[in-house]
């Protein structure tokens, strides 16, 4: 797909530029793992008393928006506890078999991350039930009335799930976790700190004031924050002396065409359309999308969730509404609401 969302600079998806990046960057232990701080809490105290019943962790699952670091604590969660990590995800689980395969070759007590674990066929989502709950694997040998079911030992493992639509779930599986985790949106400090610490790995020139620039535009996102770094550097090194200033990052996220919040183009078109075609709404979601021709699902888990939290729309029962903040920040003015000079 060719869309303006793949070439977007701030998507919070994965992109393959990032792969060496994301590999470097990752940290590997809770203590390097910034913000999120009821999340690590919470999850220290069960890692450290599964350690010391010497059993596995329970079966963990991780929500919220793309990019904020649900592989990264998966991949924490096995380190912490010494064993493997094993990752896949839902789409790429094709059959039943397919997970059983991989289910009979984990080791006790190694961790199977699932991502976008919304998106598991429901045959094979009836395969991880006995799986999470028994230890056990529910084989069908034969065919019709002939047909007999044998039960398979796994070893103990924990399964950690990572979507960003828990509300796609289907509610036997959601209750299948013992431990159910969302993670937000981070903020500039936070940001500025994980700038701070990936600049120091690549070996980045940037002061403090440039990583709060690059932060404060990262809509939230570790995963576009980390990008918008190394972007900032090839401009810093090309036309602003090598070292990343809150000059030379303003000048590279203009040239970027990502504004002060972190808002880009899609996401200005997004509320001015709203703006200019529905007086800031109410509007539904399926006619923003048509209207800006973007997928529903890509504006609810990608765009609607950084506009949320500044405050910029809202949802109600009868649709998004631009909010006052959301029409101020376009320049524009919210209707009824002229001023009486
Ligand atoms: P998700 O699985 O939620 O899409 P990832 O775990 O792949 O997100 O995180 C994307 C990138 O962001 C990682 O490469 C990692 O370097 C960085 N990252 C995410 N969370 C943190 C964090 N809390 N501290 C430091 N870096 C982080």
């Amino acid at each position: 797909m060719d869309s303006d969302f793949e070439n977007r600079i701030v998507t919070p998806g994965y992109s393959p530029e990032d792969v060496d990046l994301e590999t470097s960057l990752r940290p590997k232990c809770l203590y390097d793992y910034i913000g999120q701080d009821k999340v690590k809490d919470n999850l220290s105290v069960y890692i450290e008393a599964a350690r010391n019943r010497g059993e596995c962790l329970d079966h963990v699952l991780l929500y919220g928006p793309p990019g904020l670091g649900k592989t990264t604590l998966a991949g924490i969660i096995a380190n912490e506890m010494g064993v493997n990590f094993r990752v896949t995800s839902g789409p790429a689980i094709e059959k039943p078999g397919d997970l059983a395969a991989l289910l009979t070759n984990l080791n006790e007590g190694d961790v199977l991350f699932i991502d976008e674990i919304h998106r598991l066929r429901r045959s094979v989502e009836e395969v991880l039930y006995p799986a999470m709950e028994d230890n056990a694997l529910d084989i069908i040998i034969g065919k019709g009335p002939s047909a007999r079911s044998i039960r398979l030992d796994l070893p103990k493992f924990t399964l950690v799930g990572a979507t960003t639509r828990a509300g796609q779930l289907s509610a036997p599986l959601r209750d299948r976790f013992g431990v159910i985790l969302r993670l937000e949106l981070y903020t500039p400090d936070e940001l500025a700190k994980i700038v701070t610490r990936s600049a120091g790995i690549l070996d980045i020139d940037v002061d403090a004031q440039g990583a709060r620039e690059i932060a404060s535009r990262s809509r939230g996102t570790p995963r576009i924050a980390n990008r918008l770094l190394k972007r900032a550097r090839d401009f810093a090194q090309v036309i602003g002396g090598g070292v990343i200033t809150v000059d030379n990052a303003k000048m590279a996220l203009e040239k970027m065409e990502i504004d002060p919040l972190g808002l880009d183009n899609i996401d200005r078109l997004l509320l001015m359309s709203m703006i200019r075609n529905y007086n800031g709404g109410p509007v539904g979601l399926e006619t923003i999308a048509a209207t800006i021709g973007e997928e529903a699902i890509t504006i609810e888990d990608v765009y609607e969730p950084y506009l949320l939290q500044l405050g910029f729309i809202s949802k109600t029962p009868r649709g998004r509404v631009v909010t006052p903040a959301g029409f101020r920040h376009m320049g524009m003015e919210m209707p009824g609401q002229q001023s009486m000079i």
